[in-house]
């Protein structure tokens, strides 16, 4: 605390991330980070960059990877935002769109930055409770608000919305913006990106932080309406016009490009993730059904928090949230087949130790 601090920085709790620890080597299976490296067309476009006019700005309109990725989704590139990482998305997104008037809705259990930036910018905000399986009551989103921010499928508890009930709210609330957050879209989810001609309020943010295996290289992505992409320009440049750095445009139009290697590595977390979940089950654990790149889960005798702190000690890491309805739950992020085994293996030492 510093008497130089504005009432903001005073009163805001900042989000924490997943830790990166350095006192040992750890299995990270506790921020949904890709446990694949991005491919070696990446780091090859990286390295090129790294070689060519670093002493030049980036392009601002980051032209060549709009372009790149119109292509790849069949849109238009003026219906495309780069952000730096979509955490930075969606921060612009709630300057840009979001009315201070009302309430913007959403869930009581999701992503942890959305209250924080509603907090930030002195929105008001009405949290929507899921119901007890975790599902998201449609009818809830029928009412007076200053915009919508959905996860799908949602974080930390990995349930997936359908893309018609989420039409719904999108058409119901035409009068508002609808964010469709869908880091973990790529892991089994049907994405609305090819409705966004559809429907002028619709907003999709995506990320190549953890279907691209590129969360060090921070980019993010909006895809909407020209009108909302003009609406993020103009937030941007009137806070940095250089946030993707020229490395990022490089390496990220080349993760594009190779399409292979990307669907190779999305496939192989999907069938690691369906190969793990009965082994969870059978050590008594409940396991909400995942089409995302973690399992969220809770076992049946022992509280999370014991097993969270006995992983830590075996070198594993997951995340484990101290909040009222889930701080009896795991998220476990998907790693290789080789980190899921000892995990399960570890699982079983902590609970014959326990139960005996
Ligand atoms: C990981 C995550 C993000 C942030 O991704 P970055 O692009 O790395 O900033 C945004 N939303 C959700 C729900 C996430 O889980």
């Amino acid at each position: 605390m510093s008497k130089y601090w504005s009432e903001t920085t005073k009163n805001i709790e900042p989000y924490i991330p997943g830790e990166q620890p350095k006192d040992r080597k750890y299995i990270k299976l506790n921020a949904n980070e890709n446990p694949y490296p991005p491919s070696p067309k990446v780091i090859e476009a990286i390295n090129n960059a790294a070689n060519e006019n670093l002493q030049l700005y980036p392009d601002p309109n980051c032209d060549e990877l709009r372009n790149t990725v119109a292509n790849y989704y069949n849109l238009s590139p003026n219906q495309i935002f780069v952000g730096n990482g979509s955490d930075e998305v969606l921060a612009f997104s709630f300057m840009a769109f979001f009315n201070k008037e009302k309430p913007i809705l959403f869930p009581d259990i999701t992503y942890s930055f959305y209250e924080i930036y509603v907090k930030l910018f002195n929105l008001k905000h009405k949290l929507i409770p899921l119901d007890d399986k975790f599902a998201l009551p449609l009818d809830s989103f029928c009412i007076e608000n200053g915009g919508i921010v959905i996860t799908n499928p949602n974080a930390p508890t990995t349930k997936y919305i359908s893309i018609e009930s989420l039409k719904q709210i999108v058409k119901y609330n035409i009068e508002s913006i609808v964010i469709i957050d869908e880091a973990y879209i790529d892991f089994g989810g049907e994405s609305l990106i090819e409705f966004v001609d559809n429907y002028p309020n619709l907003l999709i943010i995506q990320t190549l932080s953890k279907s691209r295996s590129l969360a060090g290289l921070r980019v993010g992505f909006a895809f909407g309406h020209k009108d909302l992409i003009e609406g993020l320009n103009r937030i941007k440049n009137s806070i940095n016009s250089y946030t993707i750095d020229r490395l990022a445009l490089a390496g990220a139009k080349a993760s594009f490009e190779d399409e292979a290697y990307f669907q190779n590595i999305r496939l192989k977390i999907i069938d690691t993730r369906e190969k793990i979940v009965p082994f969870l089950k059978e050590l008594k654990f409940i396991v909400m059904e995942s089409k995302a790149n973690f399992l969220f889960v809770s076992h049946t005798t022992i509280n999370a928090k014991i097993i969270f702190n006995k992983l830590r000690k075996c070198g594993i890491l997951v995340r484990y949230f101290d909040k009222p309805r889930i701080n009896n739950f795991l998220r476990i992020s998907i790693g290789t087949n080789e980190e899921m085994e000892i995990l399960i293996k570890k699982l079983k030492q902590i609970i014959m130790e326990i139960e005996g």
